[in-house]
């Protein structure tokens, strides 16, 4: 299934292929790319922190889209009249992006994991609070961190939703998640230039496992 989004980029949700449409030849440029995130000539700094982060282009755009509210959440394919639930298949609830990424009870145990490890006094809850909590002065350093953070929580979460909506897996357990997460920082802290801090959180979050 593909659904065209107004930011000019589509997501495949089967096997995640990723089609640039901002350039005629179909291949992604920075000049399009970021054509695409000034407004008038006003940069979104977030944004640029997006694409800043080492994580690859498709997750790139997966959170490019959860922060203006494009992802396919089931409430987005309703608005493009899709004819399947409205509900989250997990919990029976609505689903919104905040639902997918921070609401749903596996989002909920997957950010606890997090909360707890890294020694946050809270987890956040919504894009908002994410943005308001977590993140600091934009460019800041830390933030980078937070970055690769959310994106691999944000893609093992949409990687399950999505096994379980087009095929009918279920994970057995919320841990099923944090791992996937895991696996995901793993394979990305390599591309990182701050390779000895993103090793260090990552470290943190692994022992920390151990115990949860
Ligand atoms: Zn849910």
């Amino acid at each position: 299934m593909q659904v065209h989004s107004a930011s000019g980029v589509n997501l495949n949700d089967e096997d995640d292929k990723v089609v640039w449409k901002l350039e005629n030849s179909g291949k992604f440029t920075t000049r399009s790319m970021y054509r695409c995130i000034t407004f008038s000539g006003v940069v979104d700094v977030r944004m640029m922190e997006i694409w800043k982060s080492k994580v690859p282009l498709k997750v790139q755009i997966f959170l490019w889209m959860a922060w203006h509210d494009r992802i396919q959440t089931a409430q987005q394919l309703r608005k493009r009249n899709w004819n399947g639930s409205k509900v989250s298949k997990y919990c029976g609830k609505e689903e919104t992006v905040d639902h997918l990424l921070f609401q749903c009870p596996i989002a909920m145990v997957t950010w606890c994991w997090v909360r707890d490890n890294l020694g946050w006094s809270k987890s956040p809850t919504s894009i908002k609070t994410f943005q308001e909590n977590c993140l600091g002065t934009a460019g800041g350093s830390r933030n980078n961190m937070l970055w690769w953070i959310i994106a691999s929580v944000g893609w093992a979460l949409r990687k399950t939703r999505n096994d379980l909506v087009f095929s009918n897996v279920i994970v057995k357990s919320p841990k099923q998640v944090v791992y996937k997460s895991l696996g995901f920082l793993k394979q990305w802290t390599k591309l990182s230039k701050d390779w000895s801090r993103m090793e260090g959180v990552l470290l943190k979050l692994k022992e920390g496992l151990s115990s949860w």
